[in-house]
């Protein structure tokens, strides 16, 4: 409960300020608990999982699903001086296979 430096009233709180409720008279609240900051947001990570959408597609059957679309892309495997292998990406179930499997 506050009073009126000007004439005595109660006042009343509004928004941080205790308000008069005769003369209009503000002042600010010493105590200013209402604004304690606190910190406790949890840090949500969004992780993107974009990268195979990304990549060419092809026509290639799935292994596992049948489906006649995939993704496709090069990698070294092994030594340097071996040639690229291809992979492909199921566009309906990512079952990953390599080419030359077939
Ligand atoms: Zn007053
Ligand atoms: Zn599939």
């Amino acid at each position: 409960m506050e009073f009126c430096d000007e004439c005595g009233s109660m006042m009343k709180a509004d928004d941080g300020y205790w308000v008069c409720g005769s003369c209009d008279f503000t002042k600010p609240k010493g105590d200013s608990d209402e604004y304690v900051v606190t910190e406790d947001q949890e840090a949500t990570e969004v992780i993107e999982s974009s990268d195979e959408t990304s990549l060419p597609k092809t026509e290639a059957r799935c292994p596992e699903c049948g489906h006649d679309q995939a993704y496709w892309y090069l990698q070294q495997t092994r030594s340097a001086d071996e040639s690229e292998t291809r992979f492909f990406i199921c566009a309906e179930c990512e079952y990953k296979w390599r080419e030359d499997d077939n």
